[in-house]
């Protein structure tokens, strides 16, 4: 009983630090452009430090050049999220010239659009090794490092199609379905070690990744009036939430999805 009361005031903190990264190490897989760099950035801006990875390094060394102009602390971290080799022996550098990885943004992620009658096995290699085999891969290489510290925090990213189908993209919703319970998993076997894993869940964004969406007018139509909120997200708008979830703020939430679409997912 004391122990317990003992525990839950050691877990009170301090209202103006609630939401600072500061002296934090954030990996965000996936962050040569979109989401990816849009979060590393936000992240930066609460005072992480950022390593940022993608498959290519110059794109990355772009984004670091001008997150350091922001002030903040960069390093790049080329691998392939797919390669299970390649991931260890990039984390195990990072741990090593960094140091210790305190959060871990899942961010890295492909598309591919056919109808499902039609969809080529090669597509649903791809689609499964980069979204659903690497959030595995690249998760637990970082929390082989966290469990030891009994800490750490990492967030996948999930998808508005966690929870929704659309036509052409079932493998997609597939892969999808699989990080969110993935993520629950995950938090089912780490958060007694201390980490917290959560999943961050966009709706739509005008991203690379959406190109063709952003073009077609009638998608946008259906979209806006399909969403509540009238509109595409902004990425901008991932921030908060990657921030709540990475920081003290979200201290005793676990296996959580926190959706971020305009409540698409919240009304028929
Ligand atoms: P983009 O296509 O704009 O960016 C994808 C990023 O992933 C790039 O930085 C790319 O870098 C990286 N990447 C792809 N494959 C690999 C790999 N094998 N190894 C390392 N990095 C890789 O996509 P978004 O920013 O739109 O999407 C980011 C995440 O958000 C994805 O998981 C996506 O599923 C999810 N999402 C996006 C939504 C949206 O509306 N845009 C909605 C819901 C979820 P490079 O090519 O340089 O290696």
């Amino acid at each position: 009983m004391i122990m317990v009361l003992i525990t839950q005031t050691d877990i009170v903190m301090q209202d103006d630090t609630l939401f600072s990264l500061a002296g934090r190490r954030a990996l965000v897989t996936g962050a040569s452009r979109g989401i990816g760099l849009t979060l590393a950035r936000g992240l930066g801006r609460y005072g992480a430090k950022i390593v940022l990875n993608g498959r290519h390094p110059e794109p990355l060394e772009v984004a670091r050049a001008m997150l350091e102009r922001e002030g903040v602390d960069a390093a790049i971290a080329p691998f392939d999220v797919t390669d299970q080799d390649a991931v260890i022996a990039g984390v195990e550098k990072i741990e090593g010239e960094c140091g210790p990885i305190d959060i871990l943004i899942n961010n890295a992620g492909i598309q591919r659009r056919a109808p499902l009658d039609q969809f080529s096995r090669a597509d649903w290699d791809a689609l499964i090794a980069t979204n659903l085999n690497a959030v595995f891969f690249v998760g637990q290489a970082v929390a082989r490092h966290m469990l030891p510290r009994g800490r750490g925090k990492i967030v996948n990213i999930c998808s508005v199609q966690s929870e929704l189908a659309r036509p052409g993209i079932a493998p997609y919703t597939a892969t999808k379905g699989a990080v969110k319970n993935l993520t629950k998993g995950m938090a089912t076997d780490w958060a007694r070690h201390g980490l917290q894993i959560n999943g961050l869940a966009p709706g739509y964004f005008k991203t690379e990744m959406n190109e063709k969406l952003v073009a077609d007018q009638a998608f946008t139509q259906w979209l806006c009036q399909r969403t509540p909120a009238g509109r595409w997200g902004n990425v901008e708008e991932l921030v908060g939430a990657a921030v709540f979830l990475s920081s003290d703020a979200s201290s005793f939430v676990n296996g959580h999805v926190l959706m971020v679409d305009g409540g698409i997912t919240a009304s028929v």
